[in-house]
């Protein structure tokens, strides 16, 4: 194992591991912090998903310190800490606490902070982050259930969440190639900066942070930080070979989409698989909170319909609804009380037969393999940009799971992923 990755959750661990893949990386994605005695087989690159974005900080800065010492006992070279493409945080953190922990752990005087993700119409640059032609502040991520954007200058972001400095590596010297790349960090060290963020609108320039990130022990970013890193192994002798992603054999039993996202993109994909004749069923914490929205009834529901194709449940809702429901039983209940309905009715699925899931949003994917107790997954084909099918390792019965974060996917991904998995 040459690369260690810790992602703060599920969905941007799976984009993360599909990333590496990509660029010929043997890759494994395993669930939670590994054990001790963990058997990576013969991976090179292991993600470690957490599901660390909106806990305390506290809480991930443990479970993020844990998960890379198991990575560094087992060989990794260099850790890669993953966070959203919409860097998801809020002033107590989480990213900022994490990073600094990761340093101190490494004794590393200087990492990046990279969120850029140009497929997915993320880029950086003079610091400030665009969600396609909106600054991420104008983006329906001010609006987020858990982690509202409402500013898109990611120095003074990441600055509010920690005390080590933040400085930045502009566009200018990333497009003058990874010799300039590098005397930027020298300068920004010499500097006394701690963390750079650094700009970057295409994947070209990706590769070249990555190149220049090569005596780097810690890189954080999103997916896209993963484009440049496997060269530089490919370099230096520690991989050979240009692996490209497993070809899964399907696994057998219904199929079902849970989606607990309220991402504009969930909500339009909700939508579309509607029009297109899905059987749905809405719920909603509100509900779920006055006993009048229950699992078993749920259950029923997905049991009901017809046995070729996915019944659609969802929780998704505009954000009228979302504050609505949060002012009456408080952001984080609202959360739980969805994320722990959706768990509780995947386990129920599984226990009937049910073993392909589409589950979109980070959190609620995290909820839902936890339930269904996946310990690892190999990752296979696309569907969309950052989300492949994956397919459990080391279950007695494999669960194929196709996790999608909630603004990622084409507004017919549900559709897709079963024709692709059909
Ligand atoms: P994304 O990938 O879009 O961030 P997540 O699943 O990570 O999606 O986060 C969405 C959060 O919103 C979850 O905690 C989920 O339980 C919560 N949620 C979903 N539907 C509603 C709703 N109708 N009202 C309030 N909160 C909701």
């Amino acid at each position: 194992m040459i690369l260690g990755a810790i992602a703060d959750d599920l969905t941007g661990a799976t984009d993360l591991a599909l990333t590496l893949s990509r660029q010929g990386m043997r890759t494994v994605q395993v669930v939670g912090v590994p054990a001790a005695d963990a058997d990576y087989g013969d991976a090179e690159a292991v993600v470690v998903a957490l599901k660390s974005r909106s806990i305390a900080a506290p809480a991930a800065v443990s479970l993020s310190v844990a998960a890379a010492e198991r990575l560094l006992a087992a060989g990794a070279r260099q850790l890669v800490f993953k966070y959203c493409s919409t860097f998801d945080s809020t002033d107590a953190g989480n990213i900022g606490p994490v990073t600094a922990a990761l340093l101190d752990l490494l004794g590393e005087p200087l990492t990046l902070a990279c969120p850029a993700f140009p497929t997915n119409k993320r880029t950086v640059y003079r610091g400030h982050l665009f969600v396609g032609d909106l600054l991420l502040s104008d983006s329906p991520m001010r609006d987020h259930p858990l982690t509202p954007m409402r500013d898109a200058n990611l120095v003074r972001v990441l600055q509010a969440q920690t005390e080590l400095a933040v400085g930045l590596v502009g566009l200018d010297d990333v497009r003058r190639g990874r010799g300039a790349i590098e005397a930027a960090f020298e300068r920004a060290k010499a500097g006394g900066k701690r963390i750079v963020v650094v700009d970057a609108t295409e994947d070209d320039d990706l590769r070249a942070i990555g190149s220049a990130a090569r005596a780097f022990r810690l890189v954080t970013g999103a997916s896209g930080i993963g484009l440049g890193l496997p060269e530089n192994f490919r370099a230096a002798g520690l991989i050979e070979r240009h692996a490209g992603p497993v070809r899964l054999s399907p696994s057998v039993g219904r199929p079902v989409i849970l989606a607990g996202s309220c991402s504009e993109a969930t909500r339009r994909q909700v939508a579309v698989a509607r029009k297109a004749g899905l059987a749905a069923m809405r719920i909603d914490p509100l509900a779920i909170a006055a006993g009048d929205c229950t699992v078993e009834g749920v259950v029923a529901f997905v049991e009901g319909v017809d046995p070729g194709g996915p019944a659609l449940v969802y929780a998704s809702a505009e954000p009228d609804a979302v504050a609505t429901a949060q002012q009456a039983l408080g952001r984080e209940r609202a959360g739980a009380l969805v994320e722990d309905f959706f768990a509780e009715t995947a386990r129920r699925l599984f226990d009937r037969g049910f073993s392909r899931f589409i589950v979109a949003g980070g959190e609620t994917a995290g909820a839902v393999v936890a339930a269904l107790r996946v310990d690892a997954l190999r990752i296979g084909p696309e569907i969309d940009p950052g989300v492949p099918w994956t397919l459990s390792v080391g279950n007695d019965r494999p669960v194929a799971l196709a996790l999608k974060s909630g603004n990622f996917g084409a507004d017919d991904f549900f559709l897709k992923a079963w024709d692709a998995l059909r």
